[in-house]
């Protein structure tokens, strides 16, 4: 076992959730569940990017509708 975000093996058991066993990192005081930590860890990096790539789009085509539209204006 160790911590979903890689910051050591140093975890403390801390109850249990929904009846599986919980886990608290020491180094961060990221809680997690046994059963949940590969798949989250992959899923929570492939959301983060998506959003990343999503809002890259969008306030590269924002700033880009705004230039043409100042443009047009000052036309
Ligand atoms: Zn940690």
């Amino acid at each position: 076992m160790e911590c979903p975000e890689g910051h050591s093996h140093h975890i403390h058991k801390n109850g249990h959730r929904k009846g599986k066993q919980n886990y608290i990192c020491v180094k961060c005081g990221r809680q997690f569940i046994e059963e949940y930590q590969h798949r989250g860890y992959s899923d929570d990096v492939k959301r983060n990017c998506l959003k990343m790539y999503v809002n890259g789009i969008g306030f590269r085509g924002r700033e880009r509708i705004t230039g043409v539209s100042r443009t047009t204006i000052m036309d």
